[in-house]
């Protein structure tokens, strides 16, 4: 049974390609799903080599693509993870050693926000375009600068590393603003560094009284049932520096908005005695 079984595919294979039959090395037949030779057309041996080698080529080429995707999309998620589990001093001491870094991270997570299916700076964006353009905005955690190329208004673009020579490359918990000189501070997914809070008391000292502070956070980050903050204690804490909480938007399957005010009168507790909550880090998947 086992004897019949190999002969009959030994048959098989002498009929579309052994070296017993040349002719079948080819590269111009075309084959039917059950391998059978349905078409034969003539071309020179040199032109079957260069077809041949021209797929070995685009074979291993696209073979590389996926090796250098591969390993890029593991840097990312290495340069993420450290983003998240440093303070903004260490992350920019990180960024000064090796600023080709800011680029792999950046590519990696447009990457990332190329399968979301909104993304919260345009959501700032269309608020901010609902408003007067004299308003005058700190993005905070600027990235490529998105918001500030997709408004009128005067907006102060801050990072770590300035990818475009508008942006200003400090760690922002310490920016070089004026105090009360922001009409609307921005935090779009950049609340990253372990000392989150102190990037906030910056946003309050930049803000003029009754500034805008806009938090667009990852939703799995206020989750409490999977480890994350509860986001009535990140807002009260946030409260406590002198802020009003005006609205909230959880209906985003991937992040949620708070809009704060700032209060008139000076904050009364400093930032070191407020109970913060612990924000996990946000670790993308693997895809
Ligand atoms: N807001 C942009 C980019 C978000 S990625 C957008 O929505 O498209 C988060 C950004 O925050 C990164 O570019 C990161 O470098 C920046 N960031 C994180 N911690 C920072 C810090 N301490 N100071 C300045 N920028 C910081």
């Amino acid at each position: 049974m086992q004897d019949d079984k190999s002969s009959r595919k030994r048959k098989r294979k002498s009929k579309i390609g052994s070296s017993a039959d040349p002719s079948c090395n080819d590269a111009s037949i075309i084959c039917d799903k059950r391998k059978k030779v349905v078409k034969k057309v003539e071309l020179p041996a040199s032109s079957t080599v260069v077809a041949t080698n021209s797929l070995k080529q685009s074979k291993s080429n696209a073979f590389l693509d996926k090796m250098r995707a591969k390993l890029s999309g593991g840097h990312f998620r290495m340069i993420n993870e450290r983003l998240y589990t440093c303070t903004g001093d260490e992350a920019l001491s990180y960024f000064k050693e090796d600023p080709s870094l800011f680029n792999v991270y950046h590519t990696g997570y447009q990457e990332q926000m190329f399968h979301w299916p909104e993304q919260p700076v345009n959501i700032i964006i269309k608020w901010l375009k609902s408003r007067k353009t004299s308003l005058v905005v700190a993005d905070f955690g600027c990235g490529d600068a998105i918001l500030a190329k997709n408004v009128k208004n005067k907006v102060f673009s801050i990072d770590l590393v300035a990818k475009d020579p508008s942006v200003i490359a400090c760690d922002m918990s310490n920016t070089p603003l004026d105090s009360s000189s922001i009409d609307v501070s921005v935090f779009c997914l950049s609340l990253m560094g372990t000392n989150f809070p102190n990037y906030i008391q910056e946003a309050y000292r930049v803000l003029k009284p009754s500034g805008w502070l806009l938090i667009a956070e990852v939703k799995s980050r206020f989750d409490p049932n999977n480890g994350g903050a509860d986001p009535d204690r990140f807002v009260n804490a946030v409260s406590q520096l002198g802020f009003t909480l005006i609205s909230k938007d959880f209906s985003n399957k991937m992040f949620i908005l708070l809009y704060f005010k700032r209060k008139e009168e000076k904050q009364s507790s400093k930032g070191k005695q407020i109970e913060w909550p612990e924000l996990k880090p946000c670790l993308y998947k693997r895809r």
